[in-house]
């Protein structure tokens, strides 16, 4: 049984994170794992250009305390992503500066310019029976998933699980969401990213946590939590559960669970610590539609349908600067810039990569336009 633990931690206070983080980890029986020399990868959350404050990004805090330890026992942290957009040096470069990873590589941590891509065979993949994955993580002896807890529109929740995106190279995750653009389709090709990389630690930085229009342009609210396990499922089951959502209700928990990888209730967890202190009534959630989303080989009347019945991306034109990127993004080629963007939304699978990527945070989630019938 998967073990997961809660812990306080109010404040980005070194000594309080370092703290923090021990407690969380002694349950589970620590960094015990690391050998002398081992490699570890810290798979960050680094999803788009955004100033670490923002809490869009995992707090460089956590990642520095996180890479002293595993120092301490004679192992070298790593820490990478790959965000949405190019996989290349220089593009990292650029994201690490505001998401403060200098404080991480003070701490004595690798930040990953390696942007080799490798390829694996992975025939016990539900949807991926090949994985093409960010190559840094090829020569990391283990991998440490350290995620930021956020709400996300397409999932309802982006936490450990949904870290593992990342190990995609950027410009493929389009792809990835035109290939499968139903919500659980698209969960499995999660789960099997998981199951490929099998993380040995799942940490999620709670102390200052993101609701609204996540994951990229919410808000930042305070929750004051680190959540571990030795299960990404586990840990995002707790996540769930602070959010006031039920477990069950989210894709990626649900799918997990019909895989056999993770309890509907916090309740089936082996959970160190209380979540009661944390939970939030409430939280402003996104919340995920049951639709399961078709692709543009829909009927015409399909697609209609699903138009009605799904939220969907709006722009707040004040807000928009014409810079054309989420149009560049667009995995369904369902959005035609006119100065601004214009959705076509019969094309439209829901993905919100444009609403996640947007620089000026112009892109949020509008109610199915059924929900205002009657109103
Ligand atoms: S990415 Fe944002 S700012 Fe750029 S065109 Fe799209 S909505 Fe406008
Ligand atoms: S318009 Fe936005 S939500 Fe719709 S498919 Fe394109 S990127 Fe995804």
């Amino acid at each position: 049984m998967p073990k997961t633990s809660i812990v306080p931690c109010h404040t980005y206070d070194a000594a309080a994170v370092r703290a923090a983080l021990i407690e969380a980890l002694t349950p589970l029986g620590g960094l015990d794992f690391i050998c002398p020399g081992m490699r570890i990868g810290i798979k960050m959350n680094l999803v788009t250009r955004k100033n670490y404050h923002a809490a869009v990004t995992t707090h460089p805090v956590a990642l520095a305390e996180l890479a002293r330890l595993i120092q301490e026992r004679g192992g070298q942290a790593i820490i990478g992503d790959s965000p949405g957009g190019p996989f290349s040096a220089a593009f990292l470069r650029s994201l690490y500066g505001p998401a403060g990873l200098s404080i991480a590589e003070k701490a004595g941590a690798q930040l990953n310019y390696d942007t080799r891509i490798e390829k694996a065979d992975f025939p016990s993949g539900k949807i991926l029976k090949t994985i093409t994955y960010t190559g840094w993580l090829a020569d990391c002896d283990a991998v440490i998933t350290c995620a930021k807890f956020k709400t996300h529109a397409m999932l309802g929740m982006t936490g450990a699980v949904k870290n593992q995106f990342g190990i995609v190279p950027g410009l493929m995750k389009p792809e990835f969401h035109a290939l499968y653009p139903k919500v659980s389709d698209f969960c499995n090709m999660l789960i099997d990213l998981n199951e490929f990389i099998k993380p040995q630690l799942a940490i999620i930085d709670g102390i200052d946590g993101m609701e609204g229009n996540g994951p990229s342009a919410g808000t930042v609210r305070h929750i004051g939590c680190l959540i571990a396990s030795d299960s990404v499922y586990h840990a995002d089951v707790v996540m769930a559960d602070l959010m006031g959502l039920r477990p069950a209700d989210m894709p990626l928990i649900h799918a997990a669970h019909l895989r056999g990888l993770a309890p509907e209730t916090t309740d089936e967890l082996s959970l160190f610590g209380s979540a009661d202190a944390f939970r939030m009534e409430d939280f402003k959630n996104l919340p995920c539609g049951n639709v399961q989303f078709g692709g543009r080989e829909d009927s015409a009347l399909m697609q209609i349908i699903r138009s009605l019945l799904t939220r969907r991306p709006s722009v707040d034109a004040h807000a928009c600067i014409g810079c054309g990127l989420c149009a560049r993004n667009c995995p369904a080629g369902a959005i035609q810039m006119k100065g601004i963007p214009k959705f076509h939304l019969r094309k439209c699978i829901r993905c919100f990569c444009c609403q996640e990527l947007c620089p000026k945070e112009a892109i949020s989630v509008k109610a199915a336009r059924l929900n205002h019938i009657g109103r």
